[in-house]
């Protein structure tokens, strides 16, 4: 299967700090991937250099001309207080697209966002200001919102840390659902929860260590011509303890 995304030799240094280093892995169409590792392990560099917003130091990275990304924040830096409605944050995942000031929504764009509302059960609440929402609520939110633009491929950092069980469900659920068409990286500490949501796992602690098959536990440095992956079997608490900080 051919590749979509692709880093070779990847290094990404901050001032003195190398944050990612000779990072190699391929991304193939409707993979759903996990990025884990350790606080500080380059999770989210990997993203932020994906959506171009920094450049490696070395290396490089090959995307396919027609993937489109789409990208859900670590953190979000929609002011709360600002009077705006759970049906405005997800309409202006939009605005991108149409690249008009104060365009106006069409229909589709209506019926689009009524869907994942609906999904989400946050279509009865869909007038209600962000600012009373809960932090589940809010991040479903932010997660349709993404959804609103015409992705292929969908980059999520932690999207369900420090949110309610019932949330988190609704959002795997979804996720799941969704990656039968888009392809999603998805950085996150629930390494257990998500054994049975995600595809295969990359885990990094500044340089990649994987784990191939089951013969082959070692936590040396990907070669280029594997695509980074996990067996679910071997994930236990036991190997990934001291990752959570
Ligand atoms: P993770 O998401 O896995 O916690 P990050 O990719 O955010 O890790 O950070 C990796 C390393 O790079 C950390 O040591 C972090 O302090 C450092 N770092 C990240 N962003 C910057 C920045 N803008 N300037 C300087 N250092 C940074
Ligand atoms: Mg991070």
């Amino acid at each position: 299967m051919d590749s979509i995304i692709e880093f070779r030799n990847v290094k990404k240094r901050y001032d003195e700090v190398v944050a990612v280093d000779d990072v190699s892995f391929k991304v193939n169409k409707k993979d759903f991937i996990a990025i884990i590792g350790p606080n500080g392990g380059g999770k989210s560099t990997i993203l932020k250099l994906l959506l171009k917003l920094i450049e490696p130091t070395e290396g490089s990275i090959l995307i396919d001309n027609d993937v489109k990304i789409s990208y859900v924040p670590q953190k979000l830096d929609t002011d709360l207080s600002f009077p705006i409605s759970i049906m405005d944050v997800v309409l202006s995942g939009r605005i991108n697209q149409k690249k008009i000031f104060f365009a106006k929504y069409n229909e589709d764009d209506i019926k689009k966002a009524n869907e994942l509302l609906k999904k989400l059960n946050l279509y009865d609440i869909r007038h209600k200001q962000i600012g009373e929402l809960s932090g589940g609520q809010l991040q479903k939110t932010i997660i349709i919102r993404a959804l609103m633009s015409d992705c292929n491929v969908l980059l999520l950092d932690e999207p369900t840390s420090s949110i309610d069980s019932k949330s988190k469900k609704e959002i795997y659920e979804l996720l799941l659902e969704i990656n039968k068409e888009i392809t999603i990286m998805m950085v996150s500490h629930d390494v257990n929860e998500i054994t049975n949501v995600v595809k295969g796992f990359l885990y990094i602690n500044t340089k990649i260590h994987y784990h191939s098959d089951s013969e082959n536990v070692n936590h040396s440095v990907c070669p280029i011509d594997k695509l980074i992956s996990f067996n679910r079997s071997l994930i236990d608490d036991s190997y990934f303890s001291g990752m959570k900080g």
